[in-house]
């Protein structure tokens, strides 16, 4: 029987994931050293902790999301990684807002495999009082009241605190504003709108009462200081659920060449969110199963709590029915029925430390 010693990077792993566990928090540079982690030993070593750390607040349920285009294409905003930006040549679907039918018909298929929400998301730079405001509370408010799945929206950027309010009485619960990646390299993939202009968005949701789903999109080529530091700023912005999307380049986009992450590093990314926001659902979303081919059923060792399934906005996904067989042999259960994110607030007493110290050494024992 091998020995190991809890020095090293080990130990230093053991001291933080314990300290999460007990309901504390680690600073950035904890955080930092936790993404310049580089031998395998250590990345599954943090994968471990990351897993222990999310059965501690989420138990084994996972939280699936969908989301139907409510309105698709020739986008205003010049982001370098989507297919619907009118600066790019994708071949991308184009159509204006969508009727009340396709709605119901996704909220239907959405309920028909039991996942809990379903988000309008809209191709435009933002949402102002006047008609289109009316409309997309129409919407909202049939999706709601069939009762169906939650209704969540993204609709980009907001300038008064009217339209979050309007949104909230519509019976939206959810609204979907990622940071996308770090303060810093936000403008080397967006210059058309500001990182800020995206937190005051949220801060006018906040205000209105909604909860905030915003996470970012990794691969774009930043670092993993900036990595860091999305995950750190969405901690701020007390972000309740984290999507991670992983760059799926379409060809006519800038990023079309972008070499992709390696599965270990995305895996590693995972894991570092779940250090920085425990309580968090921090859902995977675009470009898993592209990235992450045959270790795709890590995530949820890496720390994820939730799972975007069904088609994205302009790529493929596999299908539903994979997504449920995969939690199933897991072990996993998709059956997240609640409508709110109490889970976020009420949590579990941890097991005491040196049991768990002694669990960890008997399993690298
Ligand atoms: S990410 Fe959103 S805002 Fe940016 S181009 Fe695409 S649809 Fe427009």
């Amino acid at each position: 029987m091998c020995e190991r010693s809890f020095d090293g990077n080990h130990g230093r792993l053991a001291q933080l994931g314990n300290r999460v566990l007990a309901g504390g928090s680690i600073d950035r540079s904890e955080a930092s050293w936790l993404f310049e982690l580089e031998a395998s030993a250590d990345i599954f070593d943090l994968l471990s902790w990351a897993n222990r750390i999310r059965e501690h607040f989420k138990g084994n349920k996972i939280h699936l999301c969908s989301i139907v285009n409510a309105k698709a294409g020739a986008c205003s905003e010049n982001c370098s990684f989507c297919a619907q930006s009118s600066f790019h040549q994708t071949g991308s679907p184009r159509y204006g807002f969508v009727d009340p039918e396709p709605v119901q018909e996704a909220a239907e298929e959405a309920n028909r495999h039991g996942v809990t929400a379903l988000g309008l998301v809209a191709a435009w730079k933002g949402l102002k009082e006047g008609p289109m405001l009316d409309e997309v509370c129409q919407r909202i408010e049939e999706l709601s009241q069939g009762g169906k799945v939650r209704a969540d929206a993204s609709l980009g950027i907001i300038k008064s605190q009217a339209v979050a309010d309007r949104l909230k009485q519509a019976g939206l619960e959810c609204y979907g504003h990622n940071l996308e990646s770090s303060k810093r390299f936000f403008p080397s993939h967006c210059t058309t709108h500001t990182y800020e202009e995206r937190i005051e968005t949220i801060g006018y949701l906040k205000k209105a009462g909604l909860k905030i789903c915003s996470g970012g999109i990794i691969g774009l080529g930043e670092t993993r200081e900036d990595r860091c530091d999305l995950a750190l700023a969405l901690r701020e912005i007390g972000a309740n659920v984290v999507p991670i999307n992983i760059l799926n380049p379409v060809k006519g986009t800038p990023f079309e060449n972008n070499p992709p992450l390696p599965p270990m590093e995305i895996l590693k990314t995972i894991a570092c969110f779940r250090f920085i926001l425990p309580r968090q659902e921090i859902m995977i979303a675009g470009g898993r199963t592209i990235n992450l081919r045959d270790l795709q059923s890590m995530i949820f060792m890496a720390g994820a709590s939730a799972l975007m399934v069904g088609n994205y906005l302009t790529t493929l996904n596999q299908s539903v029915e994979k997504d449920l067989q995969m939690l199933k042999d897991l072990g996993l259960d998709p059956d997240w029925d609640k409508h709110d994110f109490e889970d976020q607030d009420t949590v579990t007493e941890p097991e005491p430390i040196e049991f768990r110290k002694r669990r960890v050494e008997t399993v690298v024992a």
